[in-house]
């Protein structure tokens, strides 16, 4: 099995102005450097609205931590007369590294659907980023039953038409709507489950070695006391956290706790 590298990744939402993240930050240096935290061992990536972005990346820099900054969005469009939106060029060069696409928030109050994605996945690739394409079901859906066709039916929606070394490069982020921001949680075998289904779809599309690269997260209410046991599948490569990234002790020890899951697991692999 390939070892791949897990993701904690903090949407923060429309939280936190730029003197508020700034402190977040601090506190989260703080808190990995007194837990020797292995950034080798995880991606950690910090989501803060664009107003934030640069301020977190400052402080980033100045405390030496390894650690990534994304966007909750972005246009598909790469300039022009399309007030209030931010390009994929002007994330990258801002020094984003990840871009989420298609957030159930997004898809619900904005005109993010299967047309535009795919134009917005395109667009991030283009400028170097990775996407983080959200995917997963109402609560309609799992009543009747079909929710893991409706999260592979949505992923292939967006990603039938890219080549190999593009579709490596995309995160699929699991996160059932009725999960997120409520407390209620996928059990471990749903998460794996989705995430199964999930790198199956890649596999049979683009093949053994791209399924195998693909990060596949689990997002909806993840906190540090379901995250270990949500990393117990095979396919779960870490999380998308919205809540529970505004907290910097709980988000510090979601990501000790994705590293310690992932390398016991790749001990019981061997
Ligand atoms: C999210 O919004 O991506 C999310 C997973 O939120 P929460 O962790 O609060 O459920």
């Amino acid at each position: 099995m390939t070892q791949r590298i897990p993701v904690v990744a903090g949407n923060w939402k429309m939280n936190f102005d730029h003197l508020e993240a700034t402190y977040f930050i601090q506190k989260l240096a703080w808190l990995l450097r007194d837990a020797h935290f292995n950034y080798k061992a995880a991606d950690i990536v910090i989501m803060p609205p664009f107003t934030s972005i640069r301020s977190v990346e400052v402080l980033v820099e100045a405390e030496k931590m390894k650690i990534s900054v994304g966007a909750q969005t972005v246009s598909e469009t790469a300039e022009g007369a399309f007030t209030g939106d931010i390009s994929a060029q002007m994330l990258a060069k801002l020094g984003c590294s990840y871009v989420i696409i298609g957030h159930s928030e997004r898809r619900k109050y904005h005109p993010e659907d299967d047309a535009n994605l795919v134009d917005k996945v395109r667009a991030v690739l283009a400028a170097g980023m990775s996407p983080i394409l959200c995917v997963g079901e109402s609560f309609e859906e799992r009543r009747q039953g079909i929710e893991l066709g409706y999260a592979v039916q949505q992923v292939s929606d967006v990603m039938r038409d890219f080549s190999d070394e593009e579709a490596r490069k995309v995160l699929i982020a699991y996160e059932p709507i009725w999960a997120i921001g409520t407390g209620m949680v996928a059990t471990p075998q749903s998460a794996q489950d989705a995430a199964g289904a999930i790198r199956e779809y890649f596999r049979t599309t683009y093949g053994e070695s791209v399924s195998e690269s693909v990060r596949i997260l689990y997002g909806g209410s993840a906190n540090a006391s379901n995250a270990s046991s949500l990393m117990e599948g095979p396919d779960v490569d870490g999380f998308l956290v919205g809540g529970a990234s505004l907290d910097a002790e709980e988000f510090s020890r979601i990501a000790r706790l994705t590293v310690k899951s992932a390398k016991d697991r790749a001990h019981r692999a061997a």
